[in-house]
């Protein structure tokens, strides 16, 4: 049918290597959002802002490794930045403390509001956990509270109602708590409670009804990247959570750098006590980091390790340290990487030209699905936005899931025959290489994966 409709002859070698992967790699996958039927594409090379799969087809890539590829696919100066760092240090790793650690703190500090001190994760996954446990340390309280629809990684705390299904979901104004995987186990559901995406009054409510044993609040100011937190929103959950001692947390592994250079902070304006990033961090390699207010980073110490601690948290002298911990943890050639992409970012000009051009693909894809005669939007802040096929004032999950995605995946799967990636339904993010070619040609293939679909 349409919804399976990759063209068998020009993707076969994608498949006859996904059936190969899928003997040994269950669902032939090695993360299940990858799968899409009726099998994925198989890449092979990078350049800019494009793709190249096994089978030599080009594609125009807005799925940039889920966001993280904000510079394009091989930017010479995050090559130059690796290979400098491997060379002159003679290694990939120290496995010690190194200057570069201090070097991307401090450049973290100067660009987000709340961050006054750093720790550096793997993963963005590994950061919102490290987020939450210093939470639960800070307060010696024991839940956490996170908004309906709302992605943080995939472990048990925080997949809970992430894209429930809704009539499992409970009242928009109290969601119930949905598992999301098997092997949860009932803890996590019993002690992350669900909070409403931009109902300022129920998500109040709830808050207040829950203090006593809420440890924090995680969100991304920005769902999905596209879906951004009403400022009234915002300036009143920051109110409440200081009131109520609920460490609040902004998951800016997306937002961070793509937003702004400050994230979601800097245009809203409010200080999280926590900030998780990752992704665009990693200049295309894997990391994660968290930083926040000084006294609640300061609760993280090498085990063992109390004299960190004394030297500066007053507070904290005479409890047990946080563990945190990671093999990889700070790694030089990853932090070269992520500092020499933000290097680029900072340049002038730079993120107001990727702002602009994210916004003239939005405008140009908007005036080819009018011309069809189809209800669509586009939503998002920045350099990321996704194409939405319903009407209304889209605020959070509920809202979103009302919308036409039939349609929306038959288009994306005639893209891909045209040349442009995305994940079937994945959102669009855009990287400073994306030229105007890129768009002009993105723009003529959703004119013509749209004729093709309503014919
Ligand atoms: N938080 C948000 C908002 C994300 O978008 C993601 C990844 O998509 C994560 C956390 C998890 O990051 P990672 O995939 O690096 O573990």
């Amino acid at each position: 049918g349409q919804e399976n409709g990759l063209v068998s002859e020009s993707t076969q070698t994608s498949a006859a290597l996904f059936k190969k992967a899928c003997k040994v790699i269950p669902g032939g996958v090695t993360a299940n959002i990858k799968y899409f039927n009726p099998h994925p594409l198989m890449m092979e090379k990078g350049k800019g802002s494009k793709l190249f799969d096994v089978d030599g087809n080009e594609y125009i890539d807005y799925l940039l490794c889920y966001g993280a590829l904000i510079l394009g696919h091989g930017h010479h100066k995050v090559f130059e930045a690796v290979t400098k760092q491997m060379m002159e240090s003679g290694t990939t790793i120290f496995g010690t403390p190194h200057k570069m650690e201090t070097t991307m703190a401090e450049k973290l500090i100067e660009l987000y509001p709340g961050i006054e001190m750093v720790r550096y994760t793997n993963s963005g996954l590994e950061a919102t956990l490290l987020a939450i446990r210093t939470a639960v340390a800070y307060t010696g309280k024991q839940k956490i509270a996170k908004f309906e629809g709302h992605y943080h990684g995939g472990y048990d705390q925080v997949l809970v109602s992430v894209n429930p299904d809704m009539d499992r979901a409970g009242e928009a104004a109290a969601p119930k708590a949905v598992g999301e995987s098997r092997g949860l186990p009932d803890y996590y559901l019993q002690n992350t409670v669900i909070l409403p995406f931009n109902d300022l009054e129920a998500t109040e409510k709830i808050l207040r009804d829950h203090a006593h044993e809420l440890a924090g609040v995680i969100l991304e100011p920005i769902q999905g990247g596209i879906i951004p937190a009403n400022q009234d929103f915002m300036t009143g959950l920051r109110k409440i959570t200081e009131e109520l001692n609920i460490v609040l947390i902004f998951d800016e592994v997306k937002t961070g750098f793509r937003l702004s250079l400050g994230g979601a902070q800097k245009i809203y304006g409010i200080k999280p006590d926590i900030t998780a990033l990752g992704k665009v961090l990693g200049g295309g390699f894997p990391i994660g980091a968290i930083g926040g207010k000084k006294e609640m980073m300061m609760i993280s110490s090498a085990r063992g390790s109390r004299d960190i601690l004394t030297a500066g948290a007053e507070n904290t002298d005479k409890q047990d340290p946080l563990y945190h911990s990671g093999t990889y943890n700070g790694h030089p050639t990853i932090l070269a990487a992520g500092l020499a992409t933000i290097n680029v970012l900072e340049q002038e000009g730079t993120m107001d030209k990727l702002f602009a051009r994210t916004q003239l693909l939005r405008k140009q894809l908007e005036e080819v699905y009018k011309s069809y005669g189809l209800t669509m939007q586009t939503l998002g802040m920045g350099s990321i936005f996704n194409i939405i096929l319903g009407e209304g004032n889209i605020k959070n999950y509920r809202d979103m899931s009302q919308s036409n995605t039939k349609l929306r995946k038959q288009i994306d799967y005639e893209l891909l025959k045209l040349g442009v990636y995305t994940k079937p339904l994945n959102r669009y993010s855009m990287s400073v290489v994306h030229t105007e070619e890129d768009i002009h040609r993105t723009v003529a293939a959703h004119d013509e994966a749209i004729k093709r679909v309503l014919n």
